[in-house]
């Protein structure tokens, strides 16, 4: 693997990829922290089959593990990762929930290593609408949470719904960027129609909140037939507004593409649209030991393959996110 961790004496760990003897900084922007007795039932089932054995046999061990704030840190550590990104979710009838107050510990625990990104319910909207913002602008108010996670085919709401807008012009006045699932998923009780997955039905809350920063999560994969779905519809919206960006996170797996055309396809393409500047790299791990570091080095692979200068994977790496989300640089 070419993302390589330097393992210093006494397990000192030195952070970052090498590229052309430099040492780039890494942060994942997708990770899932959780709590098993929290995934439905359906999901664990799916989920505990992609677990290498013998974990399968008892997922809520190995799960209750690599979930926990000392687990994600340890998976980054083995993949040379300074920094990661928690994401809160509510999807209680499909990926299950990780609450912000779960997500705010975690970041607390570890502020160094840690950004959050906060959530809300949206299955009682029309009675809850009020108090679910408020319970939002808390959220993000605590320290290290930067950005807001949404997922319209885990959520079970549509991209073009209007009266979910008031999420986005909330995150906009507050200055925090949205990270929103695009494309299909594997998961149980996902909603696979376009209007749930298809970023085209974003296009009237993204152009009506031009001050909301909107990042297209696994740029339209199409996780279903292993193909690249609606990257187009993803590159067309970054070029034609500049508070688009895009992660290509989950896509390039061993299991949604095992041969690694696909993300080699993605990064090329993204890189031909003059759009490296709006990348930003996440890995939606952690999902079993030793991913999140596999994941990076499909993606270093994938850029240097597509013809990424140390600059642009640079920016893809970290730079883009600390600019976007306005944060430090990690320290190496
Ligand atoms: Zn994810």
């Amino acid at each position: 693997m070419s993302a390589a961790l330097a393992l210093l004496g006494c397990g000192e760990v030195e952070y970052g990829v090498e590229a052309d003897g430099e040492r780039l900084p890494v942060i994942d922007m997708h990770l899932h922290p959780g709590d098993w007795s929290h995934t439905p039932p359906q999901t664990q089932e799916f989920l505990a089959g992609r677990f290498p054995f013998p974990f399968q046999l008892t997922p809520e061990r190995l799960a209750g593990r690599v979930l926990s704030a000392e687990g994600l840190a340890s998976e980054l550590d083995g993949a040379g990762i300074g920094t990661g990104v928690l994401l809160a979710v509510y999807a209680p009838r499909t990926v299950g929930i990780a609450t912000n107050e779960d997500v705010i510990a975690d970041v607390k625990s570890a502020p160094s290593r840690f950004f959050g990104l906060a959530s809300l319910r949206v299955d009682r909207w029309n009675a809850d609408e009020a108090t679910e913002l408020a319970r939002l602008r808390t959220a993000l108010g605590e320290p290290g949470m930067v950005g807001v996670k949404l997922a319209h085919a885990h959520q079970l709401f549509r991209m073009d719904d209007p009266r979910y807008f008031s999420i986005y012009a909330l995150a906009g006045e507050l200055g925090k960027p949205v990270y929103l699932h695009t494309g299909t998923s594997p998961f149980p009780g996902t909603a696979q129609a376009p209007p749930y997955t298809d970023p085209t039905y974003l296009e009237a809350a993204i152009a009506g909140h031009p001050q909301t920063t909107f990042i297209l999560g696994h740029l339209g994969y199409d996780f279903k037939d292993k193909q690249l779905g609606a990257l187009a519809a993803c590159i067309d919206l970054a070029s034609r507004y500049p508070n688009v960006y895009l992660e290509p996170s989950a896509l390039g797996s061993r299991s949604s593409d095992p041969t690694g055309a696909n993300l080699k396809a993605v990064m090329r393409r993204l890189r031909e649209a003059g759009l490296v500047d709006r990348v930003i790299y996440g890995s939606d791990g952690p999902q079993s030991p030793g991913f999140v570091k596999e994941y990076l080095g499909r993606t270093v692979t994938a850029m240097r393959e597509a013809g990424y200068s140390r600059d642009e994977m640079r920016a893809v790496l970290a730079g883009n996110f600390v600019r976007v989300f306005a944060v430090a640089e990690p320290a190496q």
